[in-house]
């Protein structure tokens, strides 16, 4: 049982905040209630849980926040992150990209930067991430091993990327019947390590993207969807570049191409979708898919603004994703601001030449409360699992925020800040310091409190 103030977005763009509330977990790590501090059964529950020795008490300045969902990771390009951010999309994948994705061949290598990642996105408030890994099934299955061994839920793809023309000779899939029965090894292998009706770490089918796979691939990753029922993840509609592809090879867009094959599923995660169309929108929405709104990477490589008021008027499913390395900040946090920035530089425009009135595209920009919803909630339901949220039946991924840290930048005046602007300061200015505690699934998976008294014990 745990008894403090938390904040939460249950519905998009609402905030509610549980004033010391008293949240109690089952077993499972499951929520089983949450009752309200004036509850007439309030004060036994907590008298009761004390007495067990079950009850964590928050202290002033502390609050919970549920955990966050990143849909969108390239988990080997993790050693690049915060560089190589100088060149277009199609140029940064050859030049930087593909060669570092290459050097997973080295399983120790993989190990050693997956430990690393894992660790980092934990401390960092990620307790559901989606995974790209690379086309190697040890390294990719070693990823799977080391989310399930540190407890971070997660779905981790190996990527299928067979085209000869657009794959290096050094980093392809030998051909597409090959990649196939790999993808079918990775998927059964995965769930051998994670068994069950509700894992923690699942598989995800993962066509890099439509360029990179040929239609054999393509068809062939469809149809092993549609057997195990597994998700797909994949990048859609990014860069003009990548739409222009797409177009003139298949005289059809990504997402209606994506259809076609039998990978525009319920909860498919679509990476970017920039620049959809009205109909691919519909599409999706029809489908059930979701997708990940990379903001910053879209400011390096994509040369655009998704279109995210758009989709969340069209009852699209979103989240956010980070995009490592593209994106070079690993954290959800950013991921809120960066949001916020980049539907404002949409509802604004950012040609001072132009007149306000034809300078920015209006009813784009979103609030705090939304930001906020994307990274929890938003990304849960785009995942189809019960996570973002403190209800009765969700998963306990939550966080612990401390104002009070040492490093903190997020201050709480008394008398001037309401809980609203607490929680506004929070999104705004929390940092990695702030959480000094992530759960997942009930169970304490990072601790910067522990990790802090250990290296001053040490020194
Ligand atoms: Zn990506």
């Amino acid at each position: 049982v745990i008894c403090g103030t938390a904040f939460h977005t249950p519905t998009r763009g609402t905030l509610e905040v549980l004033e010391d509330a008293l949240i109690m977990i089952d077993s499972t790590g499951r929520i089983s209630k949450v009752v309200a501090k004036n509850h007439p059964s309030a004060a036994e529950i907590r008298a009761e849980a004390r007495h067990q020795g079950i009850l964590t008490e928050l202290q002033d300045g502390e609050f919970l926040l549920p955990g966050f969902v990143d849909l969108h990771i390239h988990a080997p390009q993790w050693p690049q992150l915060g560089k190589a951010l100088d060149a277009p999309l199609e140029v940064w994948l050859q030049k930087y990209t593909f060669p570092l994705e290459a050097r997973y061949a080295d399983i120790s290598f993989a190990r050693e930067v997956y430990s690393a990642l894992v660790e980092a996105l934990l401390a960092n408030g990620t307790t559901t991430a989606v995974y790209f890994a690379t086309i190697h099934l040890e390294a990719s299955l070693a990823l799977a091993e080391i989310c399930h061994a540190k407890g971070q839920r997660a779905f981790v793809g190996k990527v299928a990327m067979d085209h000869p023309e657009q794959c290096p000779t050094f980093y392809r899939d030998q051909d597409a019947a090959t990649a196939l029965d790999e993808m079918r090894t990775f998927i059964r292998r995965v769930q051998e390590l994670a068994p069950g009706e509700d894992p923690l770490v699942r598989p995800i089918i993962t066509p890099r993207f439509i360029p990179s796979c040929t239609d054999a691939l393509l068809d062939g990753l469809g149809r092993i969807a549609t057997e195990t029922g597994c998700l797909v993840q994949t990048h859609c509609s990014e860069s003009d570049w990548e739409r222009d592809f797409v177009h003139e090879r298949f005289g059809a867009t990504d997402t209606e191409v994506l259809s076609r094959f039998g990978l525009l599923r319920q909860n498919s995660i679509l990476a970017h979708a920039n620049f959809v169309t009205d109909s691919d929108l519909a599409l999706i929405r029809q489908e059930g898919a979701g997708v990940a709104h990379c903001p910053l990477s879209n400011f390096y490589f994509a040369n655009a603004v998704f279109p995210l008021r758009t989709a969340l008027d069209r009852n699209v499913q979103v989240g956010l994703g980070s995009d490592v390395s593209g994106g070079h900040s690993p954290s959800i946090l950013d991921g809120c601001r960066h949001a916020l920035l980049a539907s404002r530089a949409r509802q604004g425009g950012v040609d001072p030449g132009l007149s306000p009135d034809e300078r920015g595209i209006s009813h784009s920009s979103i609030s705090v409360p939304e930001a906020f919803w994307l990274a929890t909630a938003g990304g849960g339901e785009a995942l189809g699992l019960p996570i973002g949220k403190f209800v009765p039946g969700y998963k306990f991924d939550a966080l612990l925020i401390d104002l009070h840290v040492p490093e903190s930048n997020v201050q709480q005046w008394p008398g001037i800040d309401t809980a609203e602007d607490v929680f506004q300061k929070i999104v705004l200015n929390a940092t990695r310091a702030n959480i000094v505690k992530t759960w997942v699934e009930g169970a304490v998976v990072s601790c910067g409190e522990f990790v802090r008294a250990r290296a001053r014990g040490s020194a």
